[in-house]
């Protein structure tokens, strides 16, 4: 059995555990059994028992490699999976086919794994960082709090570090990610029997207008590209703006005028746009309409968009692309509470991973992923710790 073989197995083991999140089952068994093999890897390890106000009964765990001087490296990982159905028994992971499959094995069990067989590996060389690595909890839910009190309390040496993102996908390095603005508008009418509806105020139909105005909008912020390239197997050489209505929700009965329509916005942000440009631009976008329709716009959550070419990026660019013949640099069309961080700390963002997005059925049935790929990346990060 070689080593890597052996730390195959671990990953099988870990697989086995159901993390599954909602609600974040076994977060203590896998913290307990990545503990030891953070040991084995050559690293420190300090637990972190997020303080109760914020999140009863959870532990992260934070395991350094640390030479001061060095250019700080903080590598991201979680441990939770998303729920799945049992038809293919998730937490009895198979290989097949030079495969794994299990729940989690691509996000992102499998990338935890690869880095600590990594750092296992040049356990005995110097490394160019001075490293710790995360494993926390809830990413699959919100764990914007916990991240916080982490990076507040418990992480020194955070500005201007490189941030190497575990949770990302294989094929590629990525750079980044949309921002994110989620707003609701809803409609107010007056609800009457539908027979007698001229005495009353459809909020649905109210609604279509504001509708026609977002779909207006919609062509405006889509004709907007970044410069900031992200992979063009999606059909985008670039970065796009987004606008999208994914949910309306509205009207009791068939018989009744209903007195309210709820539209859910979904704003996708490139890097150069801010969050108060794209507030105010849905803003300004809805106000001629104020005269005609009683509405309420209301901002949910939003969080900045990043993406940037950085020296770290690059080298681990070269580092994949001597693995594996290719090291693209792209930002992904997603979003997440990781790149609000990012921005406020200046990071340089590395993203990998070992799950292809073509076809690793992330948060899908039968999740997978390639054994060559899980030995490709740990590869490529032994060359990025140690160059
Ligand atoms: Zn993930």
């Amino acid at each position: 059995m070689t080593t890597m073989d052996e730390w195959l197995t671990h990953l099988i083991d870990f697989l086995s555990i159901n993390t599954s999140n909602p609600p974040g089952r076994n977060y203590g068994k896998a913290i307990k059994f990545l503990a030891p093999l953070c040991l084995k890897a050559g690293l420190e390890i300090e637990t972190v028992r997020i303080p109760k106000e914020i999140i009863p009964g959870r532990t992260n765990l934070l395991a350094h490699r640390r030479s001061p001087g060095k250019p700080r490296l903080l590598a991201y990982s979680h441990i939770d999976v998303v729920p799945a159905d049992e038809g293919w028994k998730p937490f009895e992971p198979r290989i097949k086919e030079g495969r794994i499959f299990g729940r989690g094995v691509a996000d992102m069990k499998g990338c935890i794994i690869a880095f600590l067989a990594a750092a296992h590996a040049v356990k005995d060389q110097p490394w160019s960082w001075d490293a710790t690595l995360m494993v926390t909890t809830d990413e699959e839910t919100n764990q914007k709090a916990q991240l916080e009190y982490l990076m507040r309390e418990r992480i020194d040496g955070l500005r201007g570090a490189t941030l190497l993102d575990l949770d990302s996908a294989f094929g590629y390095v990525s750079i980044g990610g949309l921002g994110h603005v989620a707003a609701d508008v809803t409609t107010h009418g007056v609800s009457v029997h539908s027979g007698i509806s001229h005495t009353g105020i459809n909020a649905i139909e109210k609604a279509t207008a504001i509708l026609n105005a977002l779909m207006e909008l919609k062509k405006k912020v889509e004709s907007r590209f970044s410069k900031v390239p992200t992979n063009p197997e999606i059909g985008i050489k670039t970065m796009q703006s987004k606008l999208n209505i994914n949910v309306i929700e509205g009207g009791l009965k068939r018989n009744i005028v209903p007195d309210g329509c709820r539209i859910e916005i979904d704003r996708r942000l490139v890097p150069e746009e801010t969050i108060e440009d794209a507030r105010r631009e849905l803003e300004e976008t809805l106000a001629p309409l104020k005269k005609d329709i009683d509405f309420t716009l209301e901002f949910i959550h939003a969080t900045p968009g990043y993406g940037a070419v950085s020296e770290s990026a690059e080298k681990m660019g070269r580092c994949l692309e001597k693995v594996t013949g290719s090291g693209k640099l792209y930002a992904i069309m997603g979003s997440g509470d990781l790149l609000a961080t990012v921005a406020e700390h200046g990071w340089q963002v590395v993203g990998c991973g070992v799950g292809r997005e073509r076809e690793s059925n992330f948060h899908g049935r039968d999740e997978n992923a390639r054994i060559e790929d899980i030995k490709a990346m740990s590869k490529a990060i032994e060359l990025f710790l140690t160059t």
